[in-house]
């Protein structure tokens, strides 16, 4: 393993999994983390017998990449799979209806009306459509018709990832229901053909957490050979000095720096912006553009004896229409029954998000209040709350709105002028654990295929120092 080569700020799953790809190419990396701890916006909290998530709760996975992180960081053992049997629910009309995930139950569901249906069905005949920077309303609208859009998509795109549908880039978030356009020139003929061809991902599709909770892939990743995690160092500068990079750091009022060849901020992109702005402006600008939205976690603890409903799903998530107050409510302890002790249940509600934003603000009572008064009637809860607490993140998810694939490749050829200076976050190409995983992949090979085609960046040795 050489000396550290690569500086990574930010310790996120970003940084960590940049770090886990590039130590395996037997490539030296130091990560500089601000905070006094990795993990970024993943945390585990276990308290009163509860263990709740501050962010990510579980990895929807298709990707061999991720696979491969699971085994070789020894987390296989520590993998807990979600039923596959459990269902997902709508809130449709104040009740909670079934998603149906086969054509058949599709047909036969309360959720669309006989318009809708057929409207669906004639997806097949609808043309390719022209513009590639269209937006999720636009594309679900012209592909599978208004209902599907209101009553399936929203609540997807607004629960899944806080964003609006009418200006979220469909590429950007639906990158594979585009790609079925593109090639088959509709979404069901693209599905079947699909099936039929067993050309699904030739990897199994699964969804999991960990046993203790998501922090058991943030610790495996931070305690990788070969990757010194320095926490607690706040960087405030980066300078272009020739061809290499000064990073200036305050570690408890004491400042460090130091001179890298390879630099990778994994840092949010406001952040990044700051720290950019003064080496190329327009890079600047195009990252600090980015929005994001704020998002708050509510997890409440209560007797199962309590809830009348069977909770024989992942949860549920709520559509624009349905005018509640929170976007979804993930089961907890029904996806992953080690989260809570065996006669409680864990219900998490997200709320905030480009819907409604404002909500971030509201006390934990006043949250508590509004969810449960809404939670009881689609639940038929009867209990109290033994357990409540509430997670903020102002700046929750980036909001990949209007067209960002052109300001990504904007980003990218700025890039192209930065010798040794590379991004990697989640405002690019994904916010899932899976794909913040897959990017590590991706970018730890582009630096490598650097360093191994001999690329001279450094023309002074790597130093790390105290600045005084
Ligand atoms: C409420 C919520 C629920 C979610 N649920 C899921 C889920 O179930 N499944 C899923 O796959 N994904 C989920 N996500 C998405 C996923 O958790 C995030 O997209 C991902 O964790 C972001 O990782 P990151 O490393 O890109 O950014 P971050 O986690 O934000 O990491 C950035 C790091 O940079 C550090 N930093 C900032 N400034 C500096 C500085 N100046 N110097 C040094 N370090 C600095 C920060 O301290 C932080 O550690 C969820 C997100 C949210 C908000």
């Amino acid at each position: 393993m050489s000396s550290a080569s690569v500086l990574i700020i930010g310790g996120g799953i970003s940084g960590l999994s940049t770090a886990w790809w590039l130590a395996q190419q037997g490539i030296g990396v130091e990560i500089w983390e601000a905070d006094d701890q990795p993990g970024g916006l993943i945390r585990t909290t276990r308290e009163a017998g509860y263990t709740s998530e501050r962010a990510a709760g579980l990895v929807v996975n298709f990707r061999k990449e991720v696979d491969q992180v699971i085994l070789q960081t020894g987390l296989m053992r520590r993998k807990r799979l979600r039923d596959e049997s459990l269902k997902r629910y709508l809130v449709h009309r104040g009740d909670l209806v079934e998603v149906p995930m086969l054509m058949p139950a599709l047909l036969a569901s309360p959720l669309w009306s006989l318009p809708a249906k057929l409207r669906l069905m004639a997806e097949i005949l609808i043309p390719r459509g022209r513009r590639d920077d269209e937006s999720v309303s636009t594309f679900i609208r012209r592909r599978l018709g208004r209902e599907i859009l209101d009553t399936a998509m929203d609540p997807f795109v607004s629960g899944t990832l806080a964003s609006d549908p009418d200006l979220a880039e469909a590429r950007s978030v639906l990158p594979r229901l585009k790609a079925l356009e593109r090639r088959y020139g509709s979404l069901i003929l693209g599905m079947m053909i699909n099936r039929v061809l067993k050309r699904r991902r030739a990897n199994k599709a699964d969804t999991f957490s960990f046993s203790g909770g998501m922090s058991a892939l943030i610790e495996a990743l931070a305690a990788t050979p070969g990757v010194t995690l320095r926490c607690g160092m706040r960087v405030e500068s980066v300078i272009r000095k020739g061809d290499c990079w000064q990073v200036k750091a305050d570690q408890a009022g004491v400042q460090y720096q130091k001179w890298v060849p390879r630099l990778v901020l994994s840092t949010p992109a406001d952040i990044s912006a700051d720290l950019l702005m003064q080496t190329d402006t327009v890079l600047g600008r195009l990252l600090a553009q980015i929005a994001y939205a704020p998002v708050a976690v509510l997890h409440i603890g209560l007797p199962s004896s309590g809830i009348k409903h069977p909770l024989d799903g992942t949860g549920f998530l709520v559509s624009r229409e349905n005018g509640l107050a929170f976007n979804g409510n993930l089961w907890m302890s029904r996806l992953f029954p080690e989260r809570t002790p065996t006669d409680r249940t864990l219900l998490t509600t997200y709320l905030g998000g480009v819907r409604h934003p404002q909500q971030v603000d509201l006390s934990d009572e006043q949250l508590a209040t509004v969810v449960l008064s809404e939670l009881k009637p689609l639940l038929g809860i009867t209990a109290s709350a033994e357990y409540v607490r509430v997670d903020r993140h102002r700046r929750g998810l980036p909001l990949y709105h209007g067209q960002y694939q052109a300001r990504l490749e904007k980003i990218e050829h700025r890039l192209d002028s930065l010798p040794g200076l590379y991004l990697n976050g989640n405002y690019q190409h994904g916010v899932s654990v899976r794909e913040r995983l897959y990017q590590g992949h991706r970018l730890a090979q582009k630096i490598a295929v650097k360093l191994n085609t001999g690329e001279r960046l450094f023309s002074r040795e790597p130093s790390f120092v105290l600045a005084r």
